[in-house]
Parts: C-alpha cells; structure tokens; sequence
C-alpha cells in the first residue's frame, strides 16, 4: 500500500469536519461513554464531525459507527513543579491570590492535535500548515464552553433566579451616560474586572470585597447605600445569552432575573449581542465553591477514614446539591438486576453501537456507562497529590479517592424527569420512585 502524506490524508477527509455554529453543543471535558477526561492518560479525542468526545478506548467504537476519522486530540499534562522550590510563607488570609495561600489544585498544561482514524496519524496543533477549515473548526472547539459545563450551571442556577420586583419599572436617569463595549474601570477606584453597572445611572463601580481580601473594594455597594438604585449587572457576563448575565438587586440581596435587561442595556448604548464573557458570573463561583469541596474529608462527620480502592469502591463526585443522586445510584448499582443488566451482560461498546447519534441523551448509554464506571475499579484509582503540587512518595502519603462525575446520567435523568433538573436536594425514594417511572425494567426483581 502507499503511504499518503498525513496532509493529503486529511485534505481528502474534509469533507467530515465542520465548523460548530454557535448552537452546537460541544462536548470537550468528559467521554460520552467512559469517564475519560483530558487529564485521562490517553487524553480525549473530540469528534471534529459531531463535537462529541472519546476517551482512548472508545473513539475506535465511533470511527467504526460513523466513520469520522478526523478528530481533535485533547491532552493536560500536570506541570511540573522545581523540586527546590521554595515553600512561600503566606503573607494574606487567602488562597490562589498573590501572598496567599497556594491553590491545591495543580497546574495542567493543555496541548492539542489533529488525529486522523483508524491510523491514528497525528498532526501538531496549532499550525499554519493545516487547512482553514480545519483550523477555523479546532479554534472554536477550543474557545467553546463545554457543554458539559454549561447544562451544569444551568441545572445550579434553574431554581435559584427569580424576576427581580424591582425590573419591570426601572426607572433609568437620562443622563447622557454611555457605556462603551470594553475598556472599563471603576469610577472611584483603579480596579477593571469585578465591574458592576448600576442599570438605574449607568455609573461603573467595583463589587464586594470578600472574606479573604480578594474581590473588589465595595464601591458598588456603597453607591447603593447612597442612591437607593436597585439593581446592577456585572460587566464581563453579558453576551447573546441575556438571561446568564448576573444581575444582582441589592434590596433582594440575590442574583436576580430582568426581563427587560436588553431594553436597560440599550439604554445606556451597550449592543449585548457582541459582548464576550470575560468574567464568571456569581452562579460559576457558587458552584466552583460547591463541588470543590474535599468529600473525602467531610463525610463520615469529619473522621479521616482510609480510603478504600479497587472494583466495586469508586466514589461519584458531587456536583453541587447531589448527595442524592450519588446515594441512590451507590445502592441500585450493588443490586444483582443493576450489576448483570448494566455491567456483565452489557459491554460500553453494545450499549453505543444501539445509541442514537447523540448517545449523550441515551438513557440505557448513559447507564451503562454509569455502571461500567462505578464496577470496573478504572476509576477506584488512588490520587497521590499534596498541597504544593509536588510529586509526593505514595508510601508517605494517604491517597484519595478521585471518584466520577455523574454528570451526563443526570442530564439524561433531568430530561426525562424535569423536576430532577433543578439542583435542590431530593429525597433519595423521590430519585428511586422517577427511575421505576421512566424506566419500567428497573422494578422487575431478577
Ligand atoms: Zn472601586
């Protein structure tokens, strides 16, 4: 056979990559039939037909299913830290912030390529050399928010925004303020991120300080104490998407809705439609908050217990507000009928080959691979990591579980059960009762 040049090889795959529109969604953090991640030691490849994402041993599957050979490889490595580096001494009360605390988390490196199936030829980006089109399409794979990230915060904020009272007659001071499309600053201080518009004078103000010295330096808020105008949107969170824009009423004290944010913003000549998100908005940082909390220290009433590891011992993730769905599914998955029907007679591979072609929304998909998850032990997988992101000596150290996120099932779950969608905590036999609903063989006994 002759060999074809890797970019003649793509140039005649064209055909099968696309550029996303601003509508698709773009799965880029998690396989949709495993638990891969790009952190995974394999990485993650990403459809560059369907945007949907495949861990090491699963893209092989997709290219025999659909035959798209062209995908966007996904990896991060962890940095590697200098074995001499000095340990600073904290100077603030405060975490990640220059003088503070070193975040726990370490840093990873991202690196990208273009992989053509079933050869898995590889080609470096970014790069010149490659296509338009192909380049056009990675970009925006790359600048895209997840999917996976998105229905997450959109599932977090669902019941939590309610139409602030104080929207639909805002009264708005003619005051020949305009706001331009970047560049701001607050009026009264030199900070430019963390910038709230006060939607009533158009005045530019920096928001709260926080707990830690981080934030802004409460001239905001202040301007509130003084005027009375209620209601203020953070700068750098209002894009096309209006109804993700924080607004904030401070008489509410809550993040808030406003109907008629477009007509309040056009008042002051912002054009929301071309705006970036540079920012996260305060519902992103509640989560953040939320799901980073160190689960394995915090059960059991706060005793230290030895973490356990293997088949059968993998944790599920919390991702804010759900304890319950990690409950319920820990105990349906050590049932007999959970364990043959999802996991022994049922392989990642079957389960895919009989999805739809988004196997995302696939119920059965989705619990298998929930299955395969929680029984293999791939991801019961000790984590051997300490404070400062140093390799660590696993005798010397208790590891941590680092468990799955479940994430895509609940997607599925919420879909097919809408009260399932909101984040408030559920009762566990809530959870058991909806599953018998939607999915009648979850009650037959064997
Ligand atoms: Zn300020």
């Amino acid at each position: 056979m002759m060999e074809v040049e890797p970019m003649d090889l793509l140039r005649s795959n064209l055909s099968r990559v696309r550029i996303p529109e601003p509508t698709n969604r773009i799965f880029k953090h998690e396989c949709c039939l495993s638990f891969d991640t790009p952190k995974s030691e394999g990485g993650l490849y990403i459809d560059m037909f369907t945007f949907l994402a495949f861990g090491k041993d699963c893209v092989g599957w997709n290219f025999e299913k659909t035959g798209n050979p062209v995908y966007l490889h996904v990896k991060k490595t962890k940095k590697l830290v200098p074995e001499d580096r000095p340990t600073k001494k904290p100077t603030r009360l405060a975490i990640g912030v220059e003088g503070g605390f070193d975040n726990n988390e370490p840093e990873y490196e991202e690196t990208h390529s273009i992989v053509i199936l079933p050869n898995y030829v590889s080609l470096p980006f970014p790069s010149v050399e490659l296509p338009e089109k192909v380049r056009l399409a990675a970009d925006a794979i790359v600048l895209a928010e997840g999917a996976e990230r998105k229905e997450q915060v959109a599932a977090w904020t669902a019941d939590k925004k309610t139409v602030s009272t104080y929207a639909m007659n805002l009264q708005q001071l003619d005051n020949g303020v305009v706001i331009p499309p970047s560049g701001w600053k607050c009026s009264k201080c030199d900070k430019t991120d963390n910038l709230w518009l006060n939607l009533t004078d158009g005045m530019i103000l920096c928001g709260r300080r926080n707990w830690d010295g981080s934030g802004g330096n409460n001239h905001a808020v202040e301007h509130y104490n003084e005027t009375g105008f209620p209601l203020a949107v953070k700068l750098g969170t209002i894009t096309a998407d209006l109804e993700a824009a924080d607004v904030y009423s401070y008489p509410e004290d809550n993040s808030v809705l406003d109907p008629l944010l477009a007509q309040h913003l056009a008042f002051f000549g912002i054009d929301f439609s071309s705006l970036q998100k540079t920012e996260m908005t305060t519902a992103e940082r509640e989560l953040d908050h939320n799901t980073n909390f160190d689960w394995n220290r915090i059960q059991e009433s706060g005793e230290e217990k030895e973490p356990i590891f293997g088949p059968g011992y993998t944790g599920l993730v919390n991702l804010g507000n759900s304890c319950y769905l990690a409950a319920t599914m820990q105990v349906v998955f050590t049932t007999r009928s959970f364990c043959s029907r999802y996991y022994i007679n049922q392989s990642l591979k079957k389960a895919f080959e009989t999805a739809p072609a988004d196997p995302t929304v696939d119920l059965n998909t989705q619990l298998t691979k929930l299955a395969h998850g929680l029984l293999s032990g791939k991801y019961s997988m000790p984590v051997y990591e300490n404070d400062d992101n140093a390799s660590v000596d696993p005798k010397t150290m208790t590891p941590k579980q680092g468990g799955i996120p479940p994430r895509m099932f609940k997607s599925v779950i919420a879909a097919s059960h809408p009260e399932f969608s909101s984040m408030r905590q559920q009762f566990v036999s809530n959870l058991l009762l909806g599953c018998f609903r939607i999915f009648p063989s979850f009650s037959r006994s064997s």
